[in-house]
């Protein structure tokens, strides 16, 4: 059995290691948590140590900063959840964080 490297506690980007999972085939799969919508979800141990994976699935979209200002703009001017999702193409939660975001401003 190969040594498993202890990485529970750490973090990388924007996950949170809490245990070990389970091995998956060679990998091992840890059990994290998403620090931007606390969601808890499994990710191999190369997918974080390679930078594949920076958070959940549905913040994990990449958004500039000029595209976050265009929904922090439609969020001002009071548009629809749904609608500034369809429009932008992004996923609800990355929209409910630029909006908490504002909020707290
Ligand atoms: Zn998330």
């Amino acid at each position: 059995m190969s040594k498993r490297v202890d990485i529970k506690n750490q973090i990388f980007n924007d996950i949170y290691v809490l245990e070990f999972d389970k091995n998956k085939n060679t990998q091992a799969s840890w059990k994290c948590l998403c620090m931007c919508c606390n969601k808890v979800i499994l990710v191999t141990y190369s997918n974080l140590k390679n930078g594949n994976t920076k958070s959940c699935a549905s913040c994990g979209q990449k958004i500039s900063n000029g595209l976050e200002q265009d929904i922090l703009c439609d969020i001002k001017k009071g548009d629809k959840i749904a609608h500034i999702v369809k429009k932008h193409k992004v996923g609800r939660s990355v929209v409910y964080r630029i909006k908490k975001k504002f909020e707290s401003v």
